[in-house]
């Protein structure tokens, strides 16, 4: 094997470690903000409901007070009704009466539709409480599960990075460079295998005259197809 694709190799093998360290970290926050999008939802849904049973206890209280002014109104025309000197008057003073009475029963009416509904959107707004409360757990056992994970992550990173300058020594940039490029472009394999007269990072035939050149190993041999850099294992 050519010395430099030799050492390229070893510094591949700390740049996947490095790689994957990285994928976790980055999964991470892109979970978390993934399940704090989650959680906001069940959030809303259960301060909506809230919302909407406030504003229906305070039309029901209102209901109540309509209510109420409507007996006053009726004990009011029925003193009046005492007093009147005419029987124009008098007719008059019972039609009062009963219209006020029908908008009282309408009223009534109103209040048992709204105490009903009050009623399910307690059940409901109970229902959503345990959710958001299950939600809000859950959420705050994986940003502490999330964050140990990150902190051991960041350790590993550290661990595996030592060191990786030295494997680089004496490696021409131009090959570096390559290396780099394509590592970033070839899902994290630049340095590959051929097995048989195969390239094992695209599954094409590697031509006669490269094998031989790869089995002198005097020379840096790219693959045609994928651009990878070649090497048959030792
Ligand atoms: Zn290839």
């Amino acid at each position: 094997m050519h010395p430099d694709v030799k050492k390229l190799l070893e510094v591949q093998k700390v740049d996947q470690s490095i790689a994957k360290i990285q994928r976790d970290l980055d999964s991470i926050p892109r979970e978390r903000a993934k399940r704090e999008a989650a959680l906001d939802a069940v959030r809303r849904r259960h301060d909506e409901l809230t919302a909407a049973l406030r504003q229906a206890e305070v039309d029901a209280r209102s209901n109540d007070t309509s209510i109420r002014q409507s007996d006053d109104e009726i004990k009011k025309l029925e003193t009046r009704l005492n007093g009147v000197r005419n029987n124009a008057e008098y007719q008059a003073t019972l039609l009062q009466i009963g219209s006020v009475r029908q908008e009282r029963g309408r009223l009534e009416e109103a209040g048992l539709t709204l105490l009903e509904k009050i009623e399910s959107m307690r059940a409901e707004l109970a229902t959503a409480k345990t959710a958001f409360d299950e939600a809000q757990r859950v959420f705050a056992d994986f940003v502490r599960e999330g964050e140990a994970f990150l902190a051991k992550r960041r350790l590993d990173l550290e661990k595996v990075s030592v060191g990786r300058e030295a494997l680089t020594a004496g490696i021409p940039p131009d090959l570096m460079g390559r290396y780099a490029k394509m590592f970033g472009a070839r899902d994290s394999l630049s340095v590959c295998a051929v097995e048989g007269a195969t390239c094992t990072g695209c599954y094409t035939t590697i031509p006669p005259n490269l094998v031989v050149k790869l089995q002198a190993g005097t020379s840096v041999v790219i693959c045609n197809t994928c651009q990878r850099i070649l090497y048959i294992p030792e």
